[in-house]
């Protein structure tokens, strides 16, 4: 069995009110150094991304940010991180950070974390890839979102095997299970379409 290598991480730039989350995102950084798995993310030290990406390196793992220049001081890049990569626009840096990626967890966060998971949901709906998609649930965080796929697939808007494109872990020592027993996708198309 091949393991993952790399696995990009969307979250909040914020940290949300209750502490669960930024512990959660501790817990979820730490994990990924133990078991060697790399970090790809936005490339900012602030909110849940910050706290990833600092407990993947305390952990002694490998971490590349991907940020846009604008956004570079408005979100603090993360100075401390094994490679930094500075994109043009937030379409280039969603384009590298898949390419970066064998698979992808969408954690707690806000517009800017559902924008990343809904983006990587309709690749792939639209067969661009086959790379797993886990969403982590953190005491009921990802309800909304999931309540509105199924919405859309009860109204007729989404395929019924929308479900599929996906997995929902409940916290994350269960999501660190399930990154060990996951292989990457073994065909998935250029980027050329995306
Ligand atoms: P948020 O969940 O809104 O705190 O944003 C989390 C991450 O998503 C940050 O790295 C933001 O730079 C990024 N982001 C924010 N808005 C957008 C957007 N419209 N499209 C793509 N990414 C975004």
């Amino acid at each position: 069995m091949t393991a993952l290598r790399s696995v990009a991480v969307f979250c909040g730039s914020r940290n949300g009110h209750a502490p669960k989350y930024r512990e959660a995102a501790l817990e979820l950084g730490a994990g990924l150094a133990r078991a060697g798995i790399r970090l790809v993310f936005g490339g900012g030290r602030v909110g849940l991304m910050g706290a990833v990406a600092d407990a993947t390196l305390a952990g002694g793992g490998q971490v590349i940010g991907v940020i846009p220049e604008f956004l570079e001081q408005w979100e603090v890049a993360h100075a401390g991180v094994t490679e930094l990569i500075v994109t043009d626009s937030m379409h280039t840096r969603k384009t590298r950070m898949f390419e970066l990626s064998d698979a992808f967890i969408s954690f707690a966060g806000g517009l800017g974390t559902f924008d990343e998971t809904f983006e990587i949901l309709t690749w792939r709906q639209l067969r661009l890839h086959k790379k797993p998609v886990l969403i982590c649930d953190i005491g009921g965080s990802a309800a909304p979102l999931v309540n509105l796929i199924d919405s859309a697939v009860a109204e007729g808007f989404a395929p019924a095997d929308a479900r599929e494109f996906f997995e929902v872990i409940e916290g994350v020592p269960a999501l660190l299970g399930r990154l060990a027993r996951l292989e990457p996708a073994t065909a998935t198309t250029g980027t050329e379409r995306l």
